[in-house]
């Protein structure tokens, strides 16, 4: 019986397996989970979680992972790979597997040790303690993680400065004039945000700044970026990039696939390496990987996606809007607070935002994906 052994038991994980069974996959499924958790939802960490509306965020209820007939291995780390003996090293414990899917997500970065960072339910739960008692909170960071534990703590009561390397927020695919706009957002709620800051250190004050002033914080975060979790893949022989290197289809190699955060799919329109830390993106990589496995079918190719909530505000965005791209409003007031932008370049739509406009949003970008083909 065909054994797929699923090395990383968050989103991606748990969408391979699920997608797996729905394709009618009838061989043994084993998830390798290094925290002690179920399934649990990273997008609700920095919103529900940490403003205190939900205690935990778990993705599925346990009927619903009993049902999967798949043996969760919870709170085990894998520590080695052996692609030649199909075999993945937990300590000196040895799993044979006859596919190998990879998805063990990222870690943050942690430049200052007397910050935070928030990825995990743990650091939720005691970030969420400190703004308690936190008055003056620093976040060091201004992209998607940033800002929304800027809203969050926002809403928490606390008085926040976001400290931006750059000339402001940088909302991923976003794009500059847009990017704008969610810096309109956090100075109209009172957030002081600090551009062109070169972080020298963090302590006991606060964040020093390399121009010599002092951000007065009793709570620091650092939210600047994550690495891929490929530690364990050292000496396997793997193509490690930034992630693992997967071609349009995410294999890795022989029986071997990534999906998730820890993978650097081949982007068919340009022949590079990409990855991409979306939980949308990690979700439609599980399921066209599920169905390679379990059918041999390939998947059309995927669109990054991405949402946030900040300071209540809706943001969805599809695509990459790039700084050369036309923005055209197709639904509500350009210059109101509600709207959906399509960014055309070239005469060819290649993103759609959303603001406050979540259904309107969701029919164009449906309409845009069957056009093209692509994974709704
Ligand atoms: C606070 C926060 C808010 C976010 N908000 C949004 C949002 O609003 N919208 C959005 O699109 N995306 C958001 N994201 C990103 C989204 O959560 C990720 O894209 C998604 O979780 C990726 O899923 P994954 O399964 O690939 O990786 P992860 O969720 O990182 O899971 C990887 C799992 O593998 C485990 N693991 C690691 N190494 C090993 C090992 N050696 N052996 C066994 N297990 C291992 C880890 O412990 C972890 O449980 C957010 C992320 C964070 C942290």
């Amino acid at each position: 019986m065909t054994h797929v052994l699923i090395v990383g038991a968050s989103v991606a994980g748990l969408t391979t397996a699920e997608s797996l069974r729905a394709q009618g996959f009838d061989g043994r499924i084993t998830l390798l989970g290094a925290e002690r958790h179920a399934p649990y939802s990273r997008p609700a960490l920095s919103k529900q979680v940490l403003s205190g509306e939900w205690d935990a965020a778990p993705i599925r209820g346990g009927a619903e992972l009993s049902g999967l007939d798949a043996t969760f291995r919870l709170g085990r780390r894998a520590t080695g790979l052996d692609p030649r003996r199909r075999e993945v090293a937990v300590g000196r414990e040895r799993i044979a597997y006859d596919e190998l899917v990879i998805a063990t997500g990222a870690v943050p970065r942690q430049p200052f040790r007397a910050s935070q960072t928030l990825r995990t339910i743990e650091d939720a739960h005691r970030l969420r303690r400190l703004l308690a008692r936190g008055d003056r909170i620093a976040i060091i960071g201004a992209g998607v993680l940033g800002c929304e534990v800027a809203s969050s703590a926002h809403a928490g009561g606390c008085a926040v400065t976001l400290i931006a390397r750059g000339e402001g927020v940088s909302l991923g695919g976003l794009g500059p004039p847009l990017s704008e706009r969610v810096g309109g957002l956090l100075r109209e709620n009172g957030v002081e945000l600090r551009t062109w800051a070169h972080v020298v250190t963090v302590d006991a004050a606060g964040v020093r700044l390399a121009d010599g002033t002092i951000v007065g914080a009793s709570v620091v975060v650092s939210a600047v970026g994550c690495t891929p979790a490929v530690e364990w893949l050292r000496g396997s022989g793997l193509e490690i990039a930034d992630g693992v290197v997967c071609d349009v289809n995410g294999r890795a190699a022989d029986g071997i696939h990534a999906v998730g955060d820890v993978a650097a799919w081949t982007d068919p329109s340009d022949g590079r390496p990409r990855r991409t830390e979306h939980q949308q993106t990690a979700i439609l990589q599980a399921q066209a990987v599920a169905r390679a496995i379990a059918t041999g079918a390939a998947s059309p190719p995927i669109e990054p996606f991405f949402w946030t909530t900040l300071f209540g505000t809706r943001i969805l965005v599809h695509g990459t809007v790039r700084p050369d791209a036309e923005l055209h409003v197709i639904a509500g007031e350009g210059d109101g607070d509600r709207f959906v932008f399509a960014a055309r370049r070239e005469g060819r739509v290649e993103a759609l935002v959303g603001w406050n406009m979540a259904r309107e949003f969701r029919l164009a970008r449906a309409d845009l994906l069957r056009a093209e083909g692509s994974l709704v």
